[in-house]
């Protein structure tokens, strides 16, 4: 048994040393880091047909990608990473027109195509390729833990990316000077103009027409991002047909297991033209004790955000349970995959907890409006935008719902996991307009401070701070969007909280989100 361990982790599926593993980040970083902005194609659509047999935990997915030249100069090569992952094989790559390989960085994965008609301004290539990922071995690969028998999710970052990905650089700060590499920052600057360009970290899309043809074993059923549009079996097989009716963001997820079905529907009652929503929760047999939290969120979180932002922008939302093997929830557009530990099977006292299946609910679904209506620039406060947004509106669903009191429960609670994680913050605390990668700040902190802001200026002048913020800069028309060709940053959204708050009240802005200032939880404004 020791052997046959050590043959399934060491070699066949590369299961590096540490020191393997920092030397590869080493040379990926010194021979790639040249093309990080070479200029590249965006994707513009997404066509795919994905055959995934959970028994044996492997896939296949092929189809093509449109890609297009929304720079001011010519292309002539597209830059293409597989992901590192040895369960994953390319098993074709070509481009329309025809291309040369260069192969010599292959020990990245990183292959460059030499187009054989230049890509010109304006114009597009379609990328066609076929993929596959074979579980070789028990403990096999790193995403592996996401294919299973019961319980898939993954999502597009498993598929072909283009250009350098800064997420294979060395991360560790002393590592790093003794590898004698410049020092990294999580985050760029807010003026960095390669970064400012960029919704996420390392984004390929402005937006993408999205379609996806999902076959599964017989009893699972199939989920990514999209209105079904066709359901039909053949050869035992469950087959899905997914198409997106408006551009979406590039994230998307796949997700297959043996599930029931909890449906229900939304109506936006001021707008009698809006089309019902389908409310749709996918579960597993017997883990039905939070449902009912997790639909009456569902229908609080549409009203509280259609009332006061924007409307809902698609026709389902779809939450999805996945196993235990890790515990978190992510907003996918219309469909929430959510983990089992943090919502399906959480024990809650509605008189000593805070009902966390609703909040979390909450928070996911806030997510279709802050980082999929608006999209935040790749610099520093990206996260203020994106999680603390998330976790304010969260908030005042849950004391709608609620109460007050289970509000300031709710921030009791983040304010002992903003003091942990300053605790074992090894660098200095950014305030949260600078905020990069510290979850205690941009979760924990970033809910408090809100919360204060609130108290201070009023909800409804945060609300319209919040709906002018994304009526200038959301993907699809955002006035201020389009015509600076950028993604907002923290610096844009403190400017729409200036413009609802009094003269003499100015300095709360500068002191809740401009520098790190001493934290109050308190329901009295004079406290
Ligand atoms: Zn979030």
């Amino acid at each position: 048994m020791g052997s046959f361990i050590f043959y399934n982790t060491n070699i066949l599926n590369e299961y590096w040393t540490n020191s393997e593993a920092t030397a590869f980040r080493v040379d990926y970083e010194k021979e790639l880091k040249q093309f990080e902005y070479v200029p590249q194609p965006k994707l513009v659509d997404v066509n795919l047909r994905l055959e995934l047999y959970p028994s044996t935990r492997d896939y296949t997915v092929e189809g093509y990608y449109i890609l297009k030249n929304t720079n001011r100069e010519d292309i002539t090569s597209v830059h293409i990473q597989k992901l590192l992952e040895g369960n994953i094989t390319i098993d074709s790559l070509s481009f329309e027109g025809g291309a040369t390989q260069n192969n010599h960085y292959k020990k990245f994965d990183y292959t460059i195509f030499n187009l054989n008609s230049v890509l010109k301004p304006g114009d597009s290539v379609k990328m066609y390729f076929k993929q596959s990922f074979i579980t070789k071995g028990f403990e096999s690969g790193n995403s592996n833990v996401n294919i299973n028998k019961n319980g898939t999710f993954f999502n597009n970052s498993d598929l072909p990316t283009i250009g350098y990905n800064r997420k294979y650089e060395l991360n560790d700060a002393d590592e790093r000077k003794e590898q004698n590499l410049p020092i990294r920052y999580n985050k760029a600057d807010r003026q960095n103009t390669n970064e400012l360009v960029k919704a996420r970290s390392g984004s390929d899309s402005d937006g993408l027409n999205f379609e996806m043809i999902i076959g599964t074993s017989e009893e699972q059923t199939a989920l990514v991002p999209g209105e079904l549009l066709k359901q039909w079996t053949n050869d035992n097989r469950n087959y899905f047909h997914y198409k997106m009716k408006i551009p979406i963001i590039d994230f998307y997820s796949i997700v297959s297991a043996e599930y029931e079905i909890k449906k229900d529907h939304w109506i936006y009652q001021k707008d009698s033209i809006s089309k019902p929503v389908d409310l749709e929760i996918y579960y597993h047999k017997a883990h039905d004790y939070n449902l009912d939290r997790m639909l009456s969120s569902m229908k609080a979180s549409l009203n509280y955000y259609s009332e006061n932002f924007s409307p809902y922008q698609y026709e389902h939302l779809r939450i999805m349970e996945f196993p235990r093997y890790a515990q978190y929830a992510q907003s996918f557009p219309g469909t929430i995959p959510f983990s089992e530990s943090i919502g399906f099977i959480l024990d809650i006292d509605d008189e000593s907890d805070v009902d966390m299946a609703f909040y979390v609910t909450a928070h996911e679904i806030a997510h279709q409006w802050f980082g999929i209506q608006v999209e935040a620039a790749n610099v520093k406060g990206r996260h203020f935008i994106l999680e603390t947004l998330s976790q304010y509106v969260a908030m005042m669903v849950l004391k709608e719902h609620y109460s007050e009191d289970k509000l300031l429960q709710f921030l009791e609670l983040q304010k002992d996991i903003y003091k942990k994680g300053k605790d074992r913050e090894a660098f200095t605390e950014p305030s949260l307009e600078f905020v990069e990668n510290q979850d205690y700040i941009y979760y924990a902190k970033g809910a408090i401070q809100m919360y204060q802001f609130q108290k201070v200026v009023g909800e409804e002048n945060v609300n319209r701070a919040l709906r002018n913020f994304l009526e200038d800069w959301n993907s699809i028309d955002g006035k201020l969007k389009t015509k600076t060709n950028r993604y907002a940053t923290s610096k844009d959204l403190l400017n729409y909280f200036r413009a609802v708050t009094p003269k003499h009240l100015q300095h709360t802005i500068t002191e809740l989100f401009e520098t790190v200032s001493h934290l109050k939880v308190s329901n009295d404004k004079d406290n």
